[in-house]
């Protein structure tokens, strides 16, 4: 039986752990913290649980591609999950105007008309391109692939903004259509028609939100890789690589001084701290430079709100601010902070007519953090705390005015930084959805799951895209590796049959 340690236990290290284990390989799998999933972590405060990488996920109807990979993944009936309003999952405020999105093309484009009765056939049209692009990637239709260059979406390279600005020169319009771009930290001259059209899409097929949390998704997945007879270890830090004479690598070795042999490895780390272990003389160094500079989206700065008893009804949708006039403005958004605001109420499993809490997510810059870049977590001192305390109140003072009234029912509040996010998932300067896919460097945005170490493999959001379906698919390449690619694509579909 052939071995494979992976490294990481973030969703892409977990659904390689779980289909490479129900293949027969013996896997390992390592993980830095004292808890299982990376950004599929929650945390509790006041009896609470938060999300702190999972809000919500799409296409999860019966048939749909996150429903077949769900049922594969033996979720159906383990994972605690609610379906979001069909007519508004997501509501979006910009500039004195309040949208929802809908769910169902059909039913998108009837809502979208209400909004723009004038341009019901640009709406049409911006639905047909979203679906044509989406049904042309085969893998993301979980289709068996035929060309070779399975990772190749070269169609679809356009920048998605070219296209909406194609279709309509009303700037309402062009904002409706590109305000979930926060969802793939957009940008106007970098953001490309494949994952605008990837993400929207699968919204805008069916909408779902964790109940309890996105935390029993790594823990099911860990029961279910411990039970094909996987191991999944907890506070095991990998810190070195060892390697055979001839280049490939032996074992790696972690923070307390343990070694794990394996034939095979894959790291879940970012690609650039994967390379940091890699000495320069046991691989191409253009190779390693190139992974170790690729650029990375922004990072989040999150409040956490915990709200009184009872205090506010269960909102069955996400709710989006824009404080700036143009959605594609993130370039100036240290202008207007916080650009824009992402709140995401919770579902729970207890109280189901109130909302316990909810969280406010907006991005922020690396560089305001550089003060205690070189600190650990709880160790940042009383500035830090400070810093956080006075942006977290300019969150919450924009929240007060969409929703009046709705300080005062608040019970108690937490943040998080880039700095937190980086400390806790090892993401690049707590970076969100990992490298970037730019339109003008399209070479440098698609990582394959080889590396040039011929026994070393990557997976996770930095190799195809981010979020549960980006990583899902990029974890089937990594595992394709290992079994062929349409061979896992069958399985899948067969489970679902
Ligand atoms: C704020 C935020 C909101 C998001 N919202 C959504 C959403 O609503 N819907 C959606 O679909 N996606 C969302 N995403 C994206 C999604 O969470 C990620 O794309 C996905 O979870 C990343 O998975 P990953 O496999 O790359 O691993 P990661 O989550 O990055 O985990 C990597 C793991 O590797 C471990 N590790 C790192 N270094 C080492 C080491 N040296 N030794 C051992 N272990 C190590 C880390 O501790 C971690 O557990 C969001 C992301 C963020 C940040």
């Amino acid at each position: 039986m052939k071995s494979i340690v992976i490294i990481g236990s973030g969703l892409g290290g977990l659904i390689c752990g779980y289909i490479l284990s129900k293949e027969g390989f013996e896997v390992t799998i390592l993980e830095k913290h004292h808890k299982f999933g990376g950004n599929l972590q929650t945390f509790k405060r006041d009896g609470v649980n938060f999300d702190t990488g999972m809000h919500y996920v799409g296409s999860l109807d019966k048939g749909q591609v996150l429903y077949k990979f769900f049922n594969y993944f033996d979720f159906l009936g383990k994972i605690k999950y609610r379906r979001l309003d069909e007519d508004g999952f997501d509501r979006i405020f910009i500039k004195d105007n309040e949208y929802s999105y809908a769910m169902g093309h059909s039913n998108y484009i009837h809502t979208a008309s209400q909004y723009f009765p004038e341009h019901h056939k640009s709406i049409k049209a911006y639905i047909n391109k979203i679906k044509e692009v989406v049904n042309n990637i085969d893998l993301y239709n979980l289709r068996e692939v035929k060309s070779k260059k399975i990772n190749d979406f070269s169609t679809y390279n356009e920048k998605v903004y070219d296209f909406i600005t194609s279709l309509t020169s009303d700037i309402r319009l062009q904002n409706y259509f590109s305000a979930l771009n926060y969802l793939y930290s957009g940008e106007k001259e970098k953001s490309l028609m494949y994952v605008h059209s990837l993400i929207n899409n699968h919204y805008i097929e069916s909408s779902y939100r964790f109940v309890d949390g996105s935390q029993q998704v790594a823990d099911v997945f860990v029961e279910n890789i411990k039970k094909n007879g996987g191991k999944v270890l907890k506070n095991k830090e990998v810190k070195e690589f060892i390697f055979n004479e001839n280049k490939t690598l032996k074992a790696v070795k972690t923070k307390s001084g343990e070694q794990f042999y394996a034939d095979y490895f894959i790291s879940n780390m970012h690609p650039s701290n994967t390379m940091c272990l890699v000495p320069d003389d046991m691989i191409r160094k253009s190779y390693k430079k190139r992974l170790m500079r690729l650029p990375n989206t922004i990072s989040p700065f999150t409040v956490y709100v915990v709200l009184k008893d009872k205090s506010i009804e269960y909102m069955n949708y996400n709710y989006c601010y824009y404080g700036i006039d143009d959605v594609w403005g993130v370039d100036n958004y240290s202008k207007t902070w916080p650009p824009f605001l992402g709140m995401y109420p919770l579902a729970d499993s207890i109280d189901k007519k109130y909302t316990r809490g909810f969280s406010l997510m907006t991005y922020m810059d690396y560089n305001e953090l550089k003060p205690w870049k070189n600190t650990s977590v709880e160790n940042r001192g009383e500035d830090y705390k400070e810093f956080k305390m006075e942006k977290a109140q300019k969150v919450l003072d924009i929240i007060e005015k969409r929703f009046p009234g709705i300080k005062s029912k608040i019970k108690s509040f937490y943040t998080s930084s880039p700095l937190t996010l980086r400390d806790y998932t090892g993401s690049k300067n707590g970076s969100m959805y990992g490298i970037i896919r730019d339109y003008n460097n399209l070479n440098e945005s698609f990582i394959l799951p080889r590396t040039k170490i011929s026994n070393l493999y990557l997976t996770g959001q930095n190799l195809n895209l981010h979020g549960m379906l980006g990583v899902s698919i990029g974890a089937l390449l990594t595992c394709a590796e290992f079994t062929g690619l349409n061979y896992l694509i069958r399985k899948i579909n067969k489970k679902h049959d």
